[in-house]
């Protein structure tokens, strides 16, 4: 997605080797305009999908699914995280090693939000190791939904995520596929072809 990408040339900065500080518009402050035309990208994408659900982690995955729901018009639901694992009969939950913080967090979804009806588009802000999403497909899972595909914001194609998710047959759709960093500078597969 040609907006998105020049965003992230315009106001992305990279920080070491592999990480994107998006802050500007993404995961900190959000700019609507730019959320609202992914949203309407992502319905685009998966409209040959009966969606029924979005679900998302908190924080940094509410903003894009929620103009991806309202492009939809599906409810939004977003796992929400935990430092300690409390198993509770109402939540389905999943244990997921966040890539930012590098600990260990566990995510939980009510079992009034999420059930066997369902068909449903997972969207996250990025694709790093697949940790986010694997944890939200075994929610799916327990709860006996039918996932239908996962649309991320912004992929890093030279991390395994993307593998992991393809052995699985599952549609990946990514906005922006970032193939290297560069000296400090993005580089998107696009640019390459
Ligand atoms: P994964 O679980 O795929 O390894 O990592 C995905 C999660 O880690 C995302 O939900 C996102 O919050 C965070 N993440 C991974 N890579 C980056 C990055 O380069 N920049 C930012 N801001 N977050 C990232």
């Amino acid at each position: 997605m040609r907006l998105l990408e020049e965003r992230i040339k315009k106001d992305g900065q990279v920080l070491g080797q592999d990480v994107l500080k998006v802050d500007n518009f993404l995961n900190h402050q959000v700019d609507p305009d730019l959320m609202a035309a992914m949203g309407e990208e992502f319905q685009r994408l998966f409209k040959d999908k009966k969606i029924t659900k979005i679900l998302t982690v908190e924080s940094s995955g509410i903003a894009p699914a929620v103009f991806a729901g309202l492009a939809f018009h599906v409810p939004v639901v977003f796992a929400r995280k935990h430092k300690s694992l409390t198993l509770q009969d109402n939540m389905y939950s999943a244990t997921v090693y966040s890539y930012t913080k590098k600990v260990n967090n566990h995510i939980s979804i009510s079992k009034k939000f999420l059930n066997a009806d369902d068909r449903v588009l997972v969207i996250d802000d990025f694709l790093a190791n697949g940790q986010a999403v694997e944890g939200l497909l075994s929610i799916i899972e327990e709860a006996g939904a039918q996932l239908e595909g996962v649309g991320i914001v912004i992929e890093k194609t030279f991390q395994k995520g993307r593998a992991l998710l393809d052995q699985r047959g599952i549609q990946v759709e990514s906005l922006a596929r970032i193939a290297a960093f560069e000296d400090g500078q993005v580089v998107f597969l696009d640019d390459n072809q």
